[in-house]
């Protein structure tokens, strides 16, 4: 396939990183092309362990071109710290393997400040922000309030800019929430200590992807986050600023002429979510505890515990749909290995009706689950890599849930590995 985008079917943490990581070999470019450093991707290779927060996970690859679309929000302190630490592990980043979109928004040392200051206060109504300034950015950004990266390379012009921003930037900050102004020199010190150092990375990459694009160059497109995140199919207002969705990867890679031929969504056997908002399936006390625990559920950036549930069929089946997903890839299998019977939520009661649409988010907290049970296999199928390798009861889920999401599951992922994977 030409063009793929790798996208997140549910919560988010299902597992895209190392499904990118995976099928990079294939490709020429991949691109990121919504999201900030607010969640993570694990990937685990001959390298070894990374959290990637906003670099994309083909810079493993020899000859891969790591691209930061126009619609990502570019933190330079937090990019610059992920480049150090990712080549402090013995990979290569440099102009060649990375680009950073000139139309790139910069993140400003503010945003990360205003998101702790409007979570403190919100208090027990608080969203459950990363407080990486992620919503304060894309706000900004439709303001037409946010510095292009592409003007890092014209200073005078840049230094007029960030004036005016800050003149109306400390209004907000001292005025709204009595909190101490920006100064010019805290600009300054940004500048030299992260800005300079991401500039040589910064260039017209629409033109080079229209370029890869006429010479027949394969691209992948790595989403963050997933369906249930997205800011305008997700579970408003618990959603990310950005959209997660395939639909959005032309605009926000800067190839708005791209066709994506494949769209593969990315479902964890289970469920997880970060933070807080309606989880419909979520389980509590032990049975979670034990999930948690077998699956290492713990957030990539915040180390936060992950809440946990069964696959919820109801919101999968809509993140599905919501991506137009043409192949799944199913996650973290080897984890349910320890159960005796594996729950599933296949519908949800909403009002005393028993529905399997997904509920308009207002509805969600009143929600209940319907949690049906298959047959566990209890053991260990880490090892597995040809379908038939799988017991009989892991081949009837993987097939029950197919049956039911509408749309083929074409990887079984059993292990972090980069093989650890049944292609089916
Ligand atoms: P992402 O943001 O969607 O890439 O997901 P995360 O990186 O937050 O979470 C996925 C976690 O599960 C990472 O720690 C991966 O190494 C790990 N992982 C991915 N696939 C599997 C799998 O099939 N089995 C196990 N045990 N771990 C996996």
């Amino acid at each position: 396939m030409a063009n793929t985008a790798i996208v997140g079917i549910n919560w988010g943490d299902e597992g895209k990183g190392r499904m990118v990581d995976l099928l990079t070999s294939d490709y020429d470019v991949v691109i990121r092309y919504q999201g900030g450093g607010n969640a993570g991707h694990t990937v685990i290779n001959e390298y070894g362990k990374f959290a990637l927060h906003l670099l994309p996970s083909g810079l493993f690859r020899p000859g891969v071109v790591n691209i930061l679309g126009n619609g990502v929000a570019l933190d330079p302190e937090n990019l610059w710290e992920e480049i150090q630490s990712v080549t402090s592990q013995g990979v290569p980043i440099t102009p060649e393997n990375l680009k950073i979109s000139d139309r790139a928004s910069l993140l400003l040392p503010w945003h990360r400040t205003l998101d702790g200051l409007e979570e403190a206060r919100l208090a027990d109504k608080k969203f459950g922000s990363t407080k990486q300034g992620i919503a304060p950015f894309y706000s900004d950004k439709y303001q037409k309030k946010t510095i292009l990266a592409g003007e890092l390379l014209y200073p005078d012009h840049l230094k007029e800019h960030l004036e005016t921003l800050l003149e109306w930037k400390n209004l907000t900050l001292t005025r709204v929430y009595g909190a101490d102004p920006v100064t010019m020199e805290d600009l300054e010190a940004w500048l030299v200590n992260a800005c300079e150092k991401i500039k040589p990375f910064i260039c017209d990459t629409g033109a080079f992807l229209r370029q890869a694009q006429a010479d027949g160059k394969k691209i992948l497109f790595e989403a963050q986050l997933g369906a249930l995140r997205d800011l305008d199919y997700g579970i408003h207002p618990y959603t990310t600023s950005s959209n997660a969705i395939a639909a959005y990867a032309p605009v926000g890679s800067g190839l708005p002429s791209a066709k994506i031929d494949e769209v593969v969504g990315v479902v964890k056997a289970y469920s997880t979510c970060v933070g807080e908002g309606p989880f419909v399936c979520e389980m509590f006390g032990e049975e979670a505890e034990a999930l948690r625990a077998a699956g290492f559920e713990y957030g990539a950036k915040t180390g936060r515990p992950r809440r946990v549930g069964p696959i919820d069929i109801v919101a999968t089946r809509y993140g599905v749909q919501v991506q137009a997903a043409t192949n799944i890839a199913l996650t973290k299998m080897d984890v349910l290995s320890y159960m005796d019977k594996i729950p599933v939520c296949t519908r949800y009661i909403v009002k005393g009706q028993e529905t399997d649409q997904f509920p308009f988010p207002a509805l969600l907290d009143q929600a209940q689950p319907v949690i049906e049970f298959m047959d566990g296999w209890k053991c260990d199928i880490s090892g597995a890599r040809k379908w038939e390798d799988l017991p009989e009861a892991a081949r009837k889920y993987v097939e029950y849930i197919e049956s039911q999401i509408g749309c083929h599951i074409g990887y079984v992922s059993v292990g972090p590995e980069r093989d650890s994977i049944i292609i089916r």
